[in-house]
């Protein structure tokens, strides 16, 4: 099915990039916004191609293929963004989440580290990572043999303590995955556990990353999913990781193949959504329309994404 999948983003991909592109790319692919005093850049680690199913395996068919048509998507592929943050506060480098990697090639994924260098983010200058969770597609670059190179041997690595017992023996029983996906999963959750797991920061709830960064468990998801907090001069955004996906705002209930407790991670959802209408700070989310940056209003009994005005 892997295979598959990287077939059709080869078939896909009119604008190919090799392992070596180019740096003067013509799409952009990041984003700079400051949160009061604190820096924040979207970086994109590319695009995955799915089956539209995983966006909802709950949803009626015909319900779903009507999503997709409104929003003049294909019937049966659907474009996964992947969006990467580096927030830069109290004089520390966090990197939140590090993409795809390249154990498992797509030809339109695992682009962030060639991405970060073009932004001027040298890795080596990277003092914390954080990670939302630990499936492939948000650690897999740091599995990277020339990314682990230039890391900082006193690189700080926060991840919630439940998800890293949660990865001992995962639970796929309730996803909706592609054949060949749990055990790619397994498999890197795995590997970097063993690579590195000297460098891990758990905690429980919610751990200050840095002056007005905070990381806090939602669950859901994954047992330890947390998002980003920034928080700074009375301006706040929040860095959603897997709660939020496109189709999250009009059909929150909508089961994302990818959730190992779907009913835990709409409720979660739920809740996050309600509490950025209301404070009305920005959102920025992994798998979410590159950059990602917007707000959230309240739309009847759903919500709607209200994508910012970039500034350049
Ligand atoms: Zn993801």
């Amino acid at each position: 099915m892997i295979q598959m999948i990287r077939d059709t983003q080869q078939t896909n991909t009119s604008l190919h990039y090799d392992a070596h592109p180019a740096r003067d790319e013509l799409v952009p692919s990041r984003y700079a916004l400051k949160v009061g005093e604190i820096e924040v850049l979207v970086v994109s680690d590319g695009v995955l191609t799915l089956p539209g199913a995983m966006l909802a395996h709950n949803a009626e068919p015909a319900v779903r293929a009507a999503w997709l048509e409104e929003n003049f998507l294909p019937p049966d592929a659907f474009d996964w963004a992947l969006n990467a943050v580096v927030v830069k506060s109290g004089g520390r480098t966090i990197l939140v989440d590090a993409g795809m990697g390249e154990e498992f090639p797509l030809p339109r994924a695992g682009q962030l580290p060639h991405r970060l260098e073009a932004a001027g983010i040298d890795l080596s200058t990277v003092t914390d990572v954080v990670l939302t969770h630990m499936h492939m597609d948000h650690i897999g670059g740091l599995l990277i043999d020339c990314v682990k190179e230039v890391l900082r041997p006193d690189l700080r690595i926060h991840v919630a303590a439940a998800e890293v017992e949660f990865w001992k023996a995962p639970d796929f029983s309730r996803v909706s995955m592609p054949e060949g996906f749990p055990d790619a999963l397994r498999q890197s959750a795995k590997r970097f556990l063993k690579e590195y797991r000297s460098k891990f920061r758990t905690f429980e709830d919610e751990c200050e990353v840095a002056p007005g960064v905070k990381v806090c468990r939602t669950g859901g998801h994954t047992p330890g999913h947390s998002v980003v907090r920034v928080a700074s001069g009375g301006e706040r955004l929040t860095f959603a990781g897997d709660l939020v996906f496109t189709v999250g705002f009009e059909h929150p209930e909508w089961h994302n193949g990818f959730e190992h407790d779907p009913e835990e991670a709409a409720r979660a959802r739920v809740r996050l959504l309600r509490e950025l209408a209301a404070n009305r700070e920005l959102l920025v989310a992994t798998h979410m329309p590159f950059p990602s940056v917007g707000h959230v209003a309240v739309d009847g009994d759903a919500f709607r994404f209200v994508p910012a005005f970039w500034d350049y």
